[in-house]
């Protein structure tokens, strides 16, 4: 079933695991993570982000995406990840999304808090609910999320969540978007502090690469909601090398494809705790 953030992250909260966005760009990665939760009985985010929408038009996957979610027999969320702009973000919730992220952590902290507050009012007048983020989550590849500064602050925190409403927070404790080239050093003393002084669920991103005990801490400490997209990519990659080496058909690759990205998101979901919670 078509749910919101609020229906599957307070709960996550309440009971101590995370639930899993995993970006599905595609038909194929829909099938496999949908049917991934489904076999596991977890609540799942599904979705796809701005910087994606060059590989996968949104009005295209929008009711691909809706139509698996109102159909499975779990809740799912369809969220749009990082929408830079108010017109996108407009798009996606137009196209039936019933959760979206405002991401103006990259500008202006004012400007942010001022654009995500006017999204979150229009966003909850339609019963969509808003992520947003605070502090800056960069990219593995450039070097970013690795200075004190990007990193969020519990004040900070407490502050753009009085000022906008959202109903999730993404915040920067020492991850990165992308692989990772050396090993990231997470925050979890910064983490505790946030969640100490917050009621709101808080977002991991760039969770891909982490540790299995990296997620544990993580979730253990208050993370609600984890964002997986590079590792079920890698995991079809592998698949569809494995396929080729076989001299496989292209529909036996896809399945293969299907079959190893379930595979990798069953694994997630396990780790997080939110298998067997519906
Ligand atoms: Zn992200």
């Amino acid at each position: 079933m078509l749910v919101n953030l609020d229906a599957v992250l307070k709960d996550a909260q309440k009971n101590h695991y995370g639930v899993g966005l995993f970006n599905t760009t595609d038909t194929d990665m829909l099938e496999a993570v949908i049917s991934a939760a489904e076999e596991l009985r977890s609540p799942v985010i599904i979705g796809t982000a701005e910087v994606l929408l060059p590989s996968g038009e949104l009005k295209l996957i929008a009711p691909a995406m809706i139509a698996a979610a109102k159909r499975a027999t779990v809740p799912v969320v369809v969220h749009f990840d990082h929408g830079l702009t108010r017109e996108r973000c407009l798009e996606a919730i137009e196209l039936g999304f019933s959760s979206i992220m405002f991401d103006g952590s990259a500008g202006d902290t004012e400007e942010n808090l001022k654009n995500t507050a006017e999204i979150v009012k229009y966003a909850h007048e339609r019963g969509i609910t808003v992520e947003g983020e605070i502090g800056h989550v960069g990219e593995a590849a450039a070097g970013d999320g690795k200075t004190d500064d990007m990193y969020t602050t519990p004040e900070e925190a407490v502050n753009f969540v009085k000022a906008t409403g959202v109903d999730a927070l993404a915040i920067a404790i020492g991850t990165a978007h992308g692989a990772y080239k050396e090993k990231p050093r997470l925050d979890i003393e910064r983490l505790k502090a946030i969640r100490a002084k917050l009621d709101t669920p808080l977002v991991l991103h760039g969770g891909s690469g982490l540790s299995d005990e990296d997620f544990k801490n993580t979730v253990r400490e208050g993370i609600a909601k984890v964002n997986i997209f590079t590792d079920i990519c890698v995991a079809g990659i592998d698949a569809m090398n494995e396929g080729l080496e076989r001299g496989l058909s292209y529909l036996e690759i896809r399945d293969l494809k299907v079959e190893k990205m379930k595979e990798a998101a069953k694994r997630k979901m396990t780790l997080f705790g939110s298998s067997g919670k519906c």
